[in-house]
């Protein structure tokens, strides 16, 4: 299947990144929340339903005298820009740019209510109406409606439990398809944060990583890893080597703070290798074997045409060392490099040499987004979720990473993160094995 790059172009260019966005949503929803009169209150609308670019920021607050809180609100988003006011809703216009619509409902089934439908989406919201009329009920602005009466909900699961629906989790919420096709099964542990083990590819100062292995090591384990691989990059990329002999001394680290952390946190040795213009790796074949594990990401010669840059991706998914491509299809930060690539036949090379592909927390590359995840699974492929972390604070990005995977209803065992060590290490044999088979 080949998504032509123009497809992307709305999301890309015109919105707002869920990684400048939330912190601020988070933000202002917790000084929001703390006014007297707010009861309670929550992110909604795109950045709820997982989006990696948004095009405004929605929270929805429960309050308890509509009137006064909408006072209090007004008071403390002063000297803000507001666009629009009116009884329920506020719009402002935040120094970043970045519009921000605040919903007041009262607390209980409207701000219920409100929540459902300003996380939408328009098409989900639609087929919901569907169901209800199918039941013989209406929904629609205002509420849900039995022969003209409003029914009452202290929860969001209570509206789909009326429709005859489990829960749907918001980053399911995208299209009325997913209404009709979900089965309770498809929710059933879909992926969340507490199943990650595992960070498999952060950068350290041996490259251009802004904090040491140990420090690295460190935000690991406050996170709750059991394992984590440092992936730095290979010399193409990393101008202030002159060869790759810098591995062998990072290797000679890695072992001495290993047996500092004891059985407290693993740490693989890895690389993030360059994929050259040719598809062939930056690293000699002997290196790559010394390497617990090997991510290979394309980070030049990114304008070349889909024909080309597919058979070079490949060719890297060939090489037996390779264990996950990172970052497939491009950046889109600090400059848009977007790779035209034919994904089926990316995909189907990745499930057939037991290489992952890697949904990539950075702000830089969603490319490989919910819809390529799909099809990526529907291949047998399997799927790494790393932050791809330059410094410790960038490790909690793995969050954008997971609403990606939630997007795409990836279950917790699709995704090899949530892999226990011995598992992974069982996986990264497996793959040796068959290096030594095909000999
Ligand atoms: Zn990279
Ligand atoms: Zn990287």
């Amino acid at each position: 299947m080949v998504i032509p790059v123009s497809n992307y172009e709305f999301e890309l260019f015109k919105k707002f990144s869920s990684h400048d966005a939330f912190p601020i949503a988070e933000e202002w929803l917790e000084r929001l929340k703390n006014l007297p009169s707010v009861s309670d209150g929550q992110i909604s609308g795109e950045l709820r339903r997982g989006k990696y670019s948004i095009d405004h920021i929605d929270l929805v607050l429960a309050v308890e005298n509509p009137a006064a809180a909408h006072a209090v609100v007004l008071d403390a988003l002063y000297p803000l820009y507001v666009q629009e006011d009116s009884e329920n809703c506020i719009t402002i216009l935040l120094p970043s740019g970045i519009k921000m619509v605040i919903w007041l409902a009262p607390a209980g089934t409207q701000y219920i209510f409100r929540l459902l439908l300003t996380t939408g989406s328009e098409n989900h919201l639609d087929k919901l109406a569907s169901l209800a009329a199918e039941k013989g009920l209406k929904l629609n602005h205002s509420g849900l409606f039995q022969s003209n009466t409003a029914l009452a909900f202290r929860e969001e699961g209570e509206i789909y439990s009326a429709l005859g629906l489990p829960w749907i989790p918001p980053e399911l919420r995208e299209s009325g398809d997913q209404v009709a096709q979900l089965r309770t099964s498809d929710l059933a542990n879909l992926i969340q944060r507490s199943d990650i083990l595992s960070d498999l590819h952060v950068h350290s100062t041996w490259s251009d990583g802004k904090n040491s292995i140990a420090e690295m090591a460190e935000a690991a384990m406050q996170l709750g890893y059991t394992h984590i691989a440092i992936c730095d990059h290979s010399p193409h990329l990393i101008k202030k080597y002159t060869d790759a002999s810098y591995f062998i001394q990072q290797a000679a680290e890695i072992e001495q703070l290993q047996k500092d952390l004891k059985d407290k946190l693993t740490i693989l040795k890895g690389v993030e290798v360059d994929i050259l213009p040719d598809g062939s790796l930056d690293l000699p074949a002997e290196m790559l074997a010394g390497m617990d594990i090997v991510v290979a990401s394309m980070h030049v010669a990114l304008d070349q045409p889909m024909e080309q840059a597919t058979a070079r991706l490949i060719r890297a998914i060939e090489n037996p060392y390779v264990n996950i491509i990172g970052h497939p299809g491009g950046r889109i930060y600090p400059m848009v490099d977007l790779i035209d690539l034919d994904w089926e036949r990316v995909c189907r090379a990745a499930a057939f040499n037991q290489v992952a592909l890697e949904i990539n927390s950075h702000k830089s590359h969603p490319i490989f987004d919910d819809r390529k995840v799909r099809l990526a699974i529907s291949l047998g492929v399997e799927i790494a979720l790393d932050s791809d972390s330059h410094n410790t604070a960038m490790m909690t990005n793995s969050r954008y990473g997971i609403a990606i995977a939630r997007r795409a209803g990836l279950k917790c065992d699709q995704v090899i993160n949530t892999w226990s060590l011995t598992h992974l290490k069982l996986w990264l044999k497996r793959k040796r094995e068959l290096i030594s088979k095909a000999r």
